[in-house]
């Protein structure tokens, strides 16, 4: 049995456009940004894990993909998030998350530039 002080974290890269509306500065102009998700789970809530892991990073990888990575990547994020900050998009992506991973879900990261991210700590 793993410990709980024991985590995971798979990182994911992607692509997308987003313009920040009424904001005072650069990025009320549409652009684009490198975007860099990281995803912390913690003892999964369900079993057939393999022995010895969390979680097998291949299923982490998949149903990130499938949930978030997918619908995120080469979009532009005002059609799903009013206001796209890295804030409100870390929360959508929690939102999602939490659907599937329940309380395992430990952190979500999103980087904005790579010296920006906001986080989300259960
Ligand atoms: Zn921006």
């Amino acid at each position: 049995m793993i410990p709980n002080s024991i985590t995971v974290t798979k990182r994911f890269e992607f692509e997308y456009a987003h313009m920040l509306p009424g904001y005072d500065g650069k990025c009320k102009n549409l652009h684009g940004h490198h975007g860099v998700l990281e995803v912390e789970i913690g003892q999964f809530l369900i079993n057939g894990a393999y022995e010895g892991m969390v979680i097998d990073f291949r299923d982490l990888k998949r149903i990130v993909e499938k949930y978030v990575i997918d619908k995120l990547d080469h979009h532009y994020l005002n059609d799903f998030i009013p206001i796209p900050t890295a804030e409100n998009m870390t929360l959508k992506i929690v939102e999602e998350l939490q659907i599937h991973f329940g309380k395992a879900l430990k952190r979500v990261r999103v980087y904005e530039t790579p010296d920006s991210y906001a986080e989300w700590r259960a």
